[in-house]
């Protein structure tokens, strides 16, 4: 067999316009400095951008990055990331799939696959180690995404595949591979803006070696045992999923309901993965590879379907005034097949429903109302009524009918499902995240809410642990493992496990400058020096993530992205939760100040040139 030592260096081209392909080489220094995976993704983004370039232009790329650990059996190393310019918020658009496409692709040889052009007619494409091939989708066109995924097995392995919600240009359309979404920004759209209904890819001829076996095996052990023995990774989210996180946010007033005006309510525990694992007989259902398996199916109303996940239950669920997890897990499915993401999708019907009760938006939506909305969600996918205005998400939608306030986004992208007044670093968070209103930037709510380590309601430390976890969560999403490893890589080493709560918390809260510099996050550097065999220190490591932040915040400044951007709903501001009797709210601007500072970036929230020459 074929073997790839480390990485291999070819990046595919295709040309929809020009129904052609060409193979460019790797430039192993764009490797060392961005990491693969999502790094090179953005790199290859700025290669090829101009301000020009609108979401549903055809020199919009949509870009695919496998990282250099697929492939390699590294634990949970099944993921990889899709970088475009997104139409639901006119930005450098980024998202995570853990399904089989990207490990296929790999190992057909390629560290990067960029799509440019538009197909005059319904196409997909089928890719293998050699060759592209452009078929005719007319006779797909129209069809779901389990269909059109069941259609491709007569011609590869994996696939990336759009539904109906795709060639609609519902903004927040997604792309399923296997059971797995790219589910952010919008990437199903800018397919259906190509007329391209799906990539197929054929098996691949590749073996993919580390370049230091012996070493790699050894850091992969550690790893593993790391991830057997913490908590969450080997037990609350092997068990019961991510939806185990509603126990913690719905208890500390962090999990949405009604459209973001409360922070928690006594029926949402009924969400809570511990229930649906009962309630549907659950069974592992994930990305592969896999060590700690959150990913779960079970039987629902006598139909096996994928038990929803905790953004899931939180966007159509507590946040619409549903606390059903069976409707919720149908409604997924429906999501799933019509391929839209449960997110952006949940936010807007939550808009839809608030909009009305308050005269500004005509539809039988309503707080608490299951009825209906199985219809409502089919018309958005087909742009039928009032699905069309829905299809376009909460922002375009407020700025049409009014009720900004609570048009829960950020940048344009639909908030997930924490509220960030029960933890002011996720406030700063949400605001600062690149791709809009995502949890996945830094996460500061698992230190804040979930493990009980940093005041939720103090601004101390918020800023040193949010830029260095955006920075690190740009190298972790760079190897492409998945994110949950960190809860196992970073709580279980020594330093953070063998030090008593009670110090962590005083140097957590209070030393914050010297706590994110003892934090050890060398598994995951050894891991890629492992497998590249390339020679970095692990401060250049981590210094890349850095890098890679910077890179997609400069793009974004290009799209006009600057501090008038960096803020949350008037909702989140100003306007306590309900159930919060002391009343408390993010103090956001006094972070921000701070957070430019550290991040480098002038006043007005653009990245300065000194540091963009620094880090370049
Ligand atoms: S832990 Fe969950 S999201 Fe992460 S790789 Fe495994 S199944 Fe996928």
């Amino acid at each position: 067999m074929n073997v790839i030592e480390g990485y291999s260096d070819k990046i595919l081209f295709v040309d929809l316009s020009k129904k052609n392909y060409d193979v460019l080489k790797l430039n192993i220094e764009d490797l060392k400095k961005y990491l693969g995976g999502k790094g090179l993704g953005i790199k290859l983004l700025y290669d090829l951008f101009d301000e020009k370039i609108t979401p549903f232009s055809p020199e919009n790329p949509i870009i695919i990055v496998p990282g250099v650990l697929m492939g390699t059996n590294a634990p949970c190393s099944g993921r990889f990331h899709a970088v475009t310019i997104s139409p639901l918020t006119n930005i450098v658009g980024t998202s995570s799939c853990g399904g089989p496409f990207g490990m296929e692709l790999r190992k057909n040889g390629y560290e990067a696959l960029v799509i440019k052009g538009v197909a005059k007619e319904p196409t997909f494409l089928v890719i293998g180690s050699d060759s592209v091939e452009f078929y005719s989708a007319n006779e797909i066109w129209g069809k779901d995404t389990r269909e059109t995924q069941y259609y491709f097995e007569n011609y590869g392995v994996a696939s990336l595949a759009i539904g109906p919600a795709g060639e609609n240009l519902v903004r927040y359309a997604n792309v399923i591979s296997g059971h797995r979404f790219l589910g952010r920004c919008g990437f199903g759209a800018v397919f259906g803006s190509k007329n391209l209904k799906g990539v197929v890819v054929k098996k691949g001829i590749y073996k993919i070696l580390p370049k230091n076996e012996e070493m790699f095996d050894k850091i992969r052990k550690k790893g593993l045992n790391y991830i057997n023995r913490n908590n969450f990774t080997a037990s609350l989210y092997r068990n019961y999923g991510t939806a185990s996180n509603v126990n913690f946010t719905n208890s500390k007033g962090a999990m949405p309901a009604y459209n973001f005006q409360d922070g928690a309510d006594p029926k949402s525990f009924n969400l809570a993965g511990e229930n649906m694992a009962k309630l549907f007989n659950t069974k592992h259902h994930t990305c592969k590879p896999c060590s700690i398996l959150c990913g779960h199916k079970g039987v629902v109303d006598g139909k096996e379907l994928s038990v929803p996940e905790y953004e899931t239950v939180t966007l159509l669920g507590s946040n619409l005034g549903i606390f059903d997890s069976a409707i919720v897990a149908k409604w997924n499915d429906i999501c799933g097949r019509m391929g839209m993401d449960t997110i952006s999708t949940g936010g807007v019907l939550a808009w839809a429903m608030e909009a009305g009760e308050k005269g500004i938006f005509s539809s039988n939506l309503k707080f608490g109302k299951g009825d209906g909305i199985e219809e409502v969600l089919l018309d958005i996918a087909h742009r039928r009524g009032v699905g069309d205005d829905l299809a376009e998400g909460v922002k375009r939608l407020s700025e049409k009918y009014g009720g900004k306030e609570f048009a829960i986004h950020v940048k344009g992208l639909e908030i997930s499902g924490y509220d960030p007044r029960a933890a002011f670093g996720q406030a700063l968070s949400f605001a600062t995240a690149n791709r809009g209103g995502c949890h996945l930037s830094a996460y500061p709510i698992g230190l804040e809410v979930i493990f009980d380590l940093l005041n939720p309601y103090s601004e101390k430390g918020k800023v040193e642990f949010t830029v260095f976890f955006e920075n690190l969560f740009n190298c972790i999403n760079s190897l492409q493992v998945c994110l949950f490893t960190a809860f196992a890589y970073l709580l279980e080493s020594p330093l953070t496990k063998y030090t008593p709560d009670f110090l962590l918390r005083f140097f957590m809260n209070n030393l914050s400058k010297i706590a994110v510099l003892l934090i050890d996050y060398s598994l995951y550097y050894e891991l890629w020096v492992s497998v590249t065999g390339l020679n970095i220190s692990k401060k250049e490591f981590l210094k890349a993530g850095e890098r890679i932040h910077l890179l997609e915040r400069y793009l974004n400044n290009r799209l006009g992205v600057t501090k008038k951007d960096d803020i949350l709903p008037a909702r989140l501001l100003y306007e306590p939760r309900k159930s919060d009797k002391e009343n408390r709210l993010p103090p956001l601007d006094k972070m921000l100040k701070r957070y430019y500072k550290a991040r480098g970036y002038d006043e007005n929230g653009v990245v300065s040139k000194s540091k963009l020459k620094d880090i370049l």
